[in-house]
């Protein structure tokens, strides 16, 4: 179920029903000439609206924004602090909290690495006051790592390459503008620069001119899967 779609009453009848709670969270980050800046957030959005019509659960509202340290000079890209993103996936879980529910799943469609720890700080910030609740937190990269390879395609494609740009065919189509180019960026190890647009300007990182929309429907698919088993290991442990 997709909370911001149903009633009052019908959360009220989901509260005894269903335990666990999925909070999407994406970003408004460029990616590239050919990818919308929502794609992190569409892309672990619509996997989530798949997985609740497989499986009970609750989708809560997206968070449209995150944090985006690598594409920070890029046009489009708005991002918010950390601390701040924290304390908002902090509260929106104390909210669903207090009306009963103890499993949550954080999933997040952006992959940054500064992004993911301020998500599990969150969680980590929740248990230490409530620890009986349980916390999955991962972010879509991670989670199709696995899936990449079963298809072929490398481990280092990771933004507005191979597979975010096949998920996007997949999910949202007319959203792909043009085919985008294969690129990689040049940051320099361990340095924490300033101009980061010296070495990424074109925000990919892979190679979309090999994506499609049956890579993309493979990858749902296998998510999907992953997904509802780690849900059901979650609710009977
Ligand atoms: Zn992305």
């Amino acid at each position: 179920m997709l909370v911001e779609e149903i009633t009052s009453e019908e959360f009220e009848k989901a509260k005894s029903e269903i335990k666990t709670v999925i909070i999407p969270v994406g970003s408004i980050e460029a990616h590239g000439p050919h990818l919308p800046l929502a794609t992190d957030l569409y892309t672990i959005y619509e996997v989530c609206k798949v997985l609740s019509q497989k499986i009970k659960i609750l989708v809560a509202p997206p968070v449209y924004y995150g944090l985006c340290r690598s594409t920070y000079p890029l046009a489009g890209t708005i991002s918010i602090k950390g601390e701040l993103l924290k304390a908002l996936i902090f509260n929106i879980i104390s909210e669903f909290y207090r009306q009963n529910f103890r499993n949550f799943f954080i999933l997040s469609g952006h992959a940054g690495g500064t992004h993911s720890a301020y998500l599990i700080d969150a969680a980590e910030a929740f248990l230490e006051l409530h620890p009986e609740a349980k916390f999955f937190v991962a972010n879509i990269y991670q989670l199709l790592i696995p899936f990449l390879k079963e298809i072929g395609i490398p481990e280092r494609d990771s933004h507005a390459g191979e597979w975010e740009v096949s998920l996007i065919k997949y999910f949202k189509p007319h959203l792909v503008k043009g085919e985008g180019f294969e690129d990689y960026p040049d940051f320099p190890k361990f340095r924490v620069v300033a101009d980061k647009k010296k070495y990424w300007p074109s925000g990919i990182w892979g190679n979309p001119l090999k994506a499609s929309e049956k890579k993309g429907k493979i990858l749902v698919e296998r998510l999907v899967q992953f997904l509802i088993k780690e849900i059901k290991r979650m609710e009977e442990e």
